[in-house]
């Protein structure tokens, strides 16, 4: 019974993926955007990750400032590519998880790559150079892209819930035990 109360209060693979695409963006090096890319193999396993940052030795943004071209800043590697030219395993089929929305220049990567599904969580913009011709390059290829709404607090509410849990990272045996007997003494 116990474990099927933890199945229902488990992340789904969406929710998994994307907070740890999450994660993978805190580390990015221009506030202009943090985002990130998980790449998924058909096997639902991680064959690659990347944030938007600086090459490696390079200034970061979040340093020196932006390096602005035509209202874009074009410092760092998008996550995408980053995701891309680290990617451990075969991509043919894979999930790109994006946080943020895609330029056509990492969708294209993407597709060449064999990419067959793109999913991100923000509203989709045009206003990047040559953003309304997404749809018909990802349709040519046989490929999907869709945007899916994550409740980010919720989803990882329900995380920290799991970790501060029986056999969690961060389960406390002393706050336990101090909610136990407060509940004695609440039952007196
Ligand atoms: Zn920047
Ligand atoms: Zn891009």
């Amino acid at each position: 019974m116990e474990n099927q109360t933890n199945n229902n209060i488990r992340p789904s693979w969406d929710e998994f993926w994307f907070t740890l695409a999450l994660f993978y963006s805190t580390r990015g090096t221009c506030n202009r955007l943090r985002a990130a890319c998980l790449l998924i193999d058909k096997n639902n396993r991680l064959v690659g990750a990347g944030y938007n940052g600086s090459l490696p030795g390079h200034p970061h943004c979040d340093e020196v400032g932006h390096l602005m071209v035509d209202g874009h800043c074009i410092r760092t590697l998008h996550a995408e590519v980053n995701a891309i030219l680290h990617s451990t395993g075969d991509l043919e089929g894979a999930t790109a998880y994006i946080l943020g929305t895609p330029c056509i220049d990492c969708v294209r990567k993407l597709l060449a790559k064999k990419v067959k599904t793109i999913i991100f969580t923000r509203d989709y913009d045009n206003q990047a150079r040559g953003g309304e011709y997404i749809l018909e390059l990802v349709k040519t290829s046989g490929a999907e892209i869709k945007r899916m709404d994550i409740d980010f607090h919720k989803t990882l509410a329900k995380e920290t819930a799991i970790l501060a849990g029986p056999g969690g990272a961060f389960f406390d045996p002393d706050i336990q035990l101090a909610m136990y007997w407060q509940r004695r003494e609440d039952e007196k």
